[in-house]
């Protein structure tokens, strides 16, 4: 059967239509650039590469665009929207309720809306998707599957903050992690092309997109991760602030005379490499600038890369060291440049880059560290979405 995934990032949509059977993918594309202007490139299996450069004001625009694509009689792998059997969509945020995937219905919906608050960047994006896809085929299962599973294994000292253990009981409030189906995706993979005993093993997966996370995964299992509650902490991201003190948000809404929820939009979508660079959150658009020697650009891509180095470093602490350290999503599997900032701040733990294959490595697997680095590096590109179609098929 034919499994439809959608993965809605903040600023765009991947699909992939993938054969559950032969785990082929029919087509695959990505709605880039949502809200800013917009492009569609679709690549159906065994037909040329297809793109669309049009405005796409919201996911709605996106989906309608993917299925009319899909179903286009020159570029299109299906003829009737019923060949799809189920659509599998990455949720950003479970909360406490859903630590597994599940198939939606009224009430999934409203608890991924009781979610908004949690992962505001993705959540509605999540649900937009998910009701537009229910609009156009009413009659097709829609699996949820959670960005917060994997993480489930961390151990309360990592997971817990240090607050009044009141506020664990009374709301749940603790670290959750996200890009979990990611993170695990990533980490099995690294463990299988660094040949490393699973049972044995350390890896740290940077997952760089326009959200960005880190994740130290020992024996195949998450014991820490750099977003939190919910997607803002850790990382400076392409919008988000990552790791603040807690007591700039009081002063900028004094200073500024802004609610809490207006600094926290602000800390959500005008920070990070925007609100460093006050230029861009596209990380295309960072490099070209920070190559031009423009300053504020260059800080932008110097303060994300330091934090990096830092995570590593406290994860390779946290593990007591590291065997493999994997790049993926967006920026981490496409930018030589911005994996030679970050291992090139790491080699007293002995990283070395094969600067060759680092340049040749662009949305291929590809092991990137020189046959005598200590640690394996390599860029590895996250597959969501055949995870996602395993769980979908398992459920339905
Ligand atoms: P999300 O799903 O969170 O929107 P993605 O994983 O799609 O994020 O990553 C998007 C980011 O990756 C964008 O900032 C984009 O500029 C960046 N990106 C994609 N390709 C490249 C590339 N070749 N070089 C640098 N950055 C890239």
């Amino acid at each position: 059967m034919n499994i439809l995934v959608m993965n809605c990032g903040s600023s765009s949509l991947k699909y992939q239509l993938i054969d559950s059977e032969s785990e082929n993918v029919l087509a695959k594309g990505l709605c880039e650039r949502i809200g800013i202007d917009g492009r569609l490139t679709h690549k159906p299996a065994n037909k040329e590469k297809y793109v669309v450069e049009t405005t796409l004001k919201d996911h709605n625009d996106a989906v309608k665009l993917v299925m009319d694509t899909l179903m286009d009689q020159e570029h299109g792998v299906i003829s009737d929207i019923n060949e799809i059997s189920a659509v599998g969509h990455r949720v950003l945020h479970g909360g406490k309720f859903f630590s597994d995937s599940i198939i939606i219905n009224e009430e999934v919906k409203d608890v991924i809306k009781a979610c908004f608050e949690l992962g505001p960047l993705h959540n509605p994006a999540n649900l937009i998707g998910i009701e537009a896809c229910e609009k156009i085929m009413p009659n097709t299962p829609q699996v949820a599957v959670f960005d917060t599973a994997f993480h489930q294994t961390m151990p309360a000292k990592a997971y817990m903050y240090g607050i009044p253990y009141e506020y664990y009981d009374k709301y749940n409030i603790r670290k959750y992690g996200f890009h979990g189906t990611s993170h695990s995706f990533v980490s099995k993979r690294a463990i299988e092309i660094a040949r490393l005993d699973k049972d044995n093993s350390k890896v740290i997966v940077c997952h760089l997109g326009n959200g960005a996370s880190i994740s130290a995964v020992e024996n195949g299992k998450s014991i820490d991760t750099s977003m939190g509650l919910t997607p803002l902490e850790g990382l400076i991201m392409g919008t988000r602030s990552g790791d603040i003190d807690p007591t700039v948000i009081q002063y900028i809404a004094h200073k500024e005379n802004k609610t809490l929820e207006e600094v926290l939009n602000i800390l959500n979508k005008k920070s990070g490499v925007l609100g460093l660079s006050e230029y861009s959150s596209d990380f295309r658009d960072i490099l070209k600038r920070a190559g031009e020697g423009e300053e504020k650009a260059t800080l932008a891509l110097d303060a994300f890369v330091y934090r990096i180095v830092k995570y590593i470093g406290s994860y390779i602490a946290a593990m007591n060291g590291v065997d493999a350290i994997a790049f993926t999503a967006g920026l981490g599997e496409n930018n030589a440049k911005v994996r030679n900032m970050i291992c090139s701040s790491l080699a007293y733990v002995g990283v070395e880059l094969d600067q060759a294959a680092n340049e040749e490595a662009a949305g291929v697997e590809k092991i990137i560290s020189s046959a005598n680095s200590k640690v394996k590096v390599m860029a590895i590109p996250t597959n969501e979405e055949l995870a996602i179609a395993r769980e979908t098929v398992a459920l339905i």
